[in-house]
């Protein structure tokens, strides 16, 4: 999934940022809210980690603003502000969990997690599509109870084809899950590439290609 950080600590913003990418996740990771809300209009990003205490303009106002303005993504703070009224104040405000740092990455990651899973409807632990089953906390994936090896990109690209399991997903919108703003510019064909390994290690119709619109998760029977 892709992941977008607000954090003013340069030491803690980037042992986030890695410690987040070599679980698996596209990471963007900015100083301040302006940077992130210039961000939010350019990815589709499925979460977001917030501190409080920013640079030019408070995590608060931001999360406001954000709500305000209809935004629905996932969030979750991550504050020193430890106080109990502050914590009522940031889920009233729109939060979706509240972090007293110091935490450790596995737990900001199982929370992130479990925030995803809600907001994608899931309500179990591992995820499940037919004969398709895939654990987001283990990356284990098990087609028809066997096991199925896939790469990081390749885990990520199911992820976000599952997460959205009903409805077409444009090629650009399936990039923007894959690759944050990191690394360099993926291949143009790139995203083809990580369709035709799911497609040979899981099924031939395990993902559905719609002329002109994009891919979706398919049955996995039949034709492909
Ligand atoms: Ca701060």
């Amino acid at each position: 999934m892709r992941l977008l950080i607000v954090e003013d600590d340069d030491l803690l913003g980037d042992a986030l940022a890695t410690g987040l990418r070599q679980l698996g996740h596209a990471v963007d990771w900015f100083g301040d809210g302006a940077q992130a809300d210039a961000a939010l209009a350019g990815a589709a990003f499925d979460v977001v980690v917030l501190d409080l205490g920013l640079p030019r303009g408070d995590g608060m106002l931001w999360l406001r603003r954000w709500r305000g303005r209809g935004l629905l993504l996932p969030l979750l703070i991550l504050t020193a502000r430890d106080g109990v009224e502050q914590r009522i104040e940031g889920l009233d405000a729109g939060a979706d969990d509240y972090l007293v740092k110091p935490i450790t990455i596995d737990e900001l990651a199982a929370r992130l997690r479990a925030l995803v899973r809600r907001s994608a409807g899931q309500a179990q632990a591992a995820w499940q599509h037919g004969a398709l089953e895939y654990d987001p906390a283990t990356k284990a994936v098990r087609w028809q109870g066997q096991p199925v090896e896939l790469t990081g990109r390749e885990l990520a690209l199911l992820e976000a084809l599952m997460a959205q399991s009903r409805r077409v997903l444009s090629k650009a919108h399936l990039l923007e899950k894959l690759y944050d703003w990191s690394g360099s510019e993926p291949e143009s064909n790139a995203l083809e590439v990580h369709i035709h390994h799911l497609r040979r290690k899981i099924h031939p119709s395990i993902v559905r290609t719609v002329r002109g619109v994009g891919y979706a998760l398919g049955s996995g029977e039949g034709a492909a």
